[in-house]
């Protein structure tokens, strides 16, 4: 059985990395036919946004990861507190009453070995007795290999505020010993409070999960971290964007996880089946915009019209419906619409001076061009056809790179169209 669970704190909107983390989680779960848990931590409640755990269900159900259990941490504070207490009896942790310490004015915010770990106070915050010299180790099943780290350098790390509310480090480990979680996934970011995590499971004793940590997302041109001040990184913008959920999806499930053989295009269901958990990557993935592009396209060409036009957002359905077909094929991302569709509502503004003979030979044989009907009229003046139909392309769309011309004029309109070619005839 492999049950896994997401476990997100409402502090904002979804990041890319924790879609990622979400869907191996659930793809985990779903290959193995069990559970897939949402448990949103909300138990640090200075850095909560009012909203966010209704947005991030939202998001995760937009994507197809429905949950088979929800928890909310904020409700199971006596369990935390119950959990914390047996720490203190058992020896293992202990009361501590030193103001909290303020990584600024105190110049680093965590001590090593906490002055108050052998007071033997009964009230206040409780913290971690770190033993000396263990050595703590467990199995990343992402990194595949052993991780060990001494003791000795491991801090006394505060479990349960003063205020009652538990920290990450208690609340988590509770529930996921709790909860019968057999593979924790999370970011990589976790990888060094890693070594308190695993006496905290010792001491809480039960069943400790596997734990894998997931390498970091790189921006592909700068090489760094994908960051929430210098990169787009917000699943909710990308949708906004344009971007299609199982494109997002698709292109997320191989940020960090490769198949046996090259293959690139899964949906959800085929990547719960595929799955396997040997694929994890330990490398870190770069964010490519153009492969997320190039995977967008892809799933936009795979919907009907009909699709395409519940999807774009433009009031007249009835013209949508004779362009779409024009265009369909170089749409990468929906927000794209508007700028490779702008001349079909609006004359160009053309500054480029157009060869005039083209243009007037165009507008005294328009009907014949339409009916594909003067090509080799065209060749007998001497000119190539794909210089005269540039002429033609520019002066209706106002750039060189448009939809197959004569279909064009055709859903603009014969008057539009010889309007069109008439004003730029004026000018060269
Ligand atoms: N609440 C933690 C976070 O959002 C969860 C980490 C985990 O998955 O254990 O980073």
């Amino acid at each position: 059985m492999v049950r896994t669970r997401f476990a997100p704190s409402p502090t904002g909107f979804l990041h890319i990395g924790s879609l990622r983390t979400a869907l191996y989680a659930y793809v985990m779960a779903k290959h193995d036919n069990s559970q897939f848990i949402l448990r949103v931590e909300d138990t640090d409640q200075k850095r909560e946004i009012g909203g966010a755990t209704d947005a991030l269900k939202n998001t995760l159900k937009i994507f197809g990861l429905n949950w088979d259990e929800y928890y909310l941490q904020s409700e199971r504070l006596d369990i935390y507190l119950k959990a914390a207490k047996k720490l203190v009896t058992d020896g293992n942790a202990f009361y501590c009453q030193c103001p909290p310490r303020n990584a600024k004015t105190d110049g680093f915010s965590q001590i090593l070995r906490d002055p108050c770990r052998n007071k033997n106070l009964d009230s206040g915050a409780i913290k971690l007795k770190v033993p000396d010299n263990e050595t703590v180790s467990y199995f990343d099943f992402v990194h595949k290999k052993e991780i060990s780290w001494e003791t000795n350098g491991v801090y006394d790390a505060t479990l349960l505020k003063s205020d009652g509310f538990p920290t990450y480090h208690l609340a988590a480990m509770v529930d996921d010993i709790e909860m019968k979680i057999t593979h924790i996934l999370r970011g990589h970011d976790w990888m060094p409070s890693t070594p308190i995590h695993l006496l905290v499971f010792k001491y809480l004793g039960g069943d400790r999960p596997e734990i894998g940590h997931l390498s970091d997302i790189l921006n592909a041109k700068t090489g760094k971290k994908l960051s929430k001040r210098r990169d787009s990184v917000m699943a909710e913008d990308f949708l906004k964007a344009g971007y299609l959920p199982e494109a997002l999806l698709n292109f997320v499930m191989l940020l960090g996880w490769a198949p046996k053989d090259n293959r690139e295009l899964y949906s959800l269901e085929e990547f719960v089946k595929e799955f396997d958990i040997n694929g994890f990557q330990e490398a870190n993935p770069r964010f490519e915009d153009t492969k997320l592009k190039w995977f967008n396209g892809h799933y936009l060409r795979q919907k009907s019209d009909d699709e395409l036009i519940e999807l774009i957002d433009y009031p007249d359905k009835d013209k949508l419906r004779q362009i779409l077909p024009l265009i369909k094929d170089r749409l990468a991302v929906l927000s794209d619409f508007d700028q490779l569709t702008s001349f079909f509502f609006k004359s160009p503004e053309i500054t480029a001076r157009l060869n005039k003979n083209h243009l007037t030979f165009a507008i005294d044989n328009y009907d014949k061009m339409i009916k594909g009907e003067l090509i080799e009229e065209i060749k007998t003046k001497g000119w190539k056809v794909g210089d005269f139909f540039m002429t033609i392309r520019i002066a209706i769309c106002g750039t060189r790179s448009t939809p197959p011309i004569t279909e064009t004029m055709l859903v603009l309109g014969r008057d539009e169209s010889i309007k069109r070619l008439i004003a730029c005839q004026a000018k060269s």
